[in-house]
């Protein structure tokens, strides 16, 4: 029987094992198909507290996983998490199987904290990791990389809240952000839409829908390739980043709805002021059920938060 198992290897799952590896509880950690979460997707970190240099964030995660071992915390790599069941007992059976193969696993424990994170939306064009992997102009995180495209022209793709924030965010940067979106109407709530509008660096693409990236001889994106949504024409638009603002999407469907609420999204809804869930024993900590802030450190503090509410789950056991 484990005391915690920790499902998920983002800020939030790590600075959990941290915590709760800290506490004597000999945590086990399941990495899933993305260890190391959405940090180990982006380069330069230069918003998380202690780092005035920046760190890359595939190294801010390995230097978290490091901490967490280093006080006793087992990682189990490349396990999918299938289904959790609520046993007769109070304990739960996390199901799983391996990533890449076939065989399945099981574990009993007294406490699961949920830190399988979420998934920003791309397009789907053939390459499109690679450039975002190797920070070569496209992201989903204006607050995180807005900063190095000063003075250049970016595109934001997408038309809700988050579209529009990251416009506006942006143009404290960049020269020009051009808003591209797929129809002629913005999804984004009407205040924040004419908010956006109204601004002058902003300039919206209506109808309009990124097929390709044009990319410079070393490899960066030096502009999209668009086409026009009602008449099938296509263009070209000069940019030196894109900011993907088309959604997330959380990492719950392994989640029953008897053992914990989600909203209409997806996201794993926690009792307010806590990271506890419905289900006595199961807390939830990072952008599983975050749809608002979204941040590394957000993240960190949530697993800090689900470790100490475990530990004084165990204790009252
Ligand atoms: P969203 O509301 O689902 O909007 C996604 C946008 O991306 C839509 O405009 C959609 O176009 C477009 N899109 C989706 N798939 C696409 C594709 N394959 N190609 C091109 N465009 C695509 O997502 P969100 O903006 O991330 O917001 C998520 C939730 O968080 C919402 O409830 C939002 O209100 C909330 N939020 C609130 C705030 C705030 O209040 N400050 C800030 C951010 C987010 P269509 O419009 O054509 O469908």
């Amino acid at each position: 029987m484990e005391n915690v198992i920790i499902i998920g290897t983002g800020p939030a799952g790590y600075t959990a094992a941290i915590y709760t590896a800290r506490a004597d509880l000999s945590p086990l950690i399941l990495t899933g198909s993305q260890p190391g979460g959405q940090l180990t997707t982006t380069t330069d970190v230069e918003n998380f507290p202690g780092f005035p240099d920046g760190v890359m964030g595939p190294e801010l995660m390995q230097k978290m996983q490091q901490q967490a071992e280093k006080f006793g915390a087992r990682v189990q790599n490349s396990v999918e998490v299938t289904s959790v069941e609520k046993n007769a007992d109070g304990s739960f059976s996390v199901n799983a199987k391996q990533v890449f193969g076939t065989e399945t696993m099981s574990w009993e424990t007294k406490t699961v904290i949920i830190a399988s994170g979420a998934s920003a939306r791309y397009l789907g064009i053939e390459g499109e990791m690679d450039l975002v992997k190797s920070g070569a102009g496209l992201t989903a995180c204006a607050t995180c990389d807005g900063a190095f495209y000063r003075d250049v022209p970016v595109a934001v793709i997408g038309g809700g809240d988050t579209a529009a924030e990251e416009a506006t965010f942006l143009t404290k940067f960049a020269g020009k952000v051009y808003l591209v979106h797929r129809r002629d109407e913005l999804r984004a709530s009407k205040v924040m839409a004419q908010r956006t509008l109204d601004h002058p660096k902003i300039e919206p693409v209506w109808n309009s829908q990124v097929t390709d990236y044009l990319l410079d001889d070393n490899g960066r994106i030096r502009g999209v390739q668009l086409e026009n949504t009602v008449d099938g024409t296509s263009s070209e638009l000069a940019v030196e980043g894109v900011f993907m603002a088309i959604g997330h999407n959380p990492n719950s469907t392994f989640l029953s709805d008897e053992l914990v609420d989600k909203d209409a999204s997806g996201y794993v809804l926690q009792i307010p002021g806590k990271t506890a869930t419905k289900t006595p024993g199961i807390f939830a900590a990072g952008d599983i059920s975050d749809t608002v802030y979204r941040q590394g450190i957000t993240a960190a503090g949530q697993g800090c938060a689900a470790a100490i509410e475990a530990e004084h789950y165990i204790a009252g056991l």
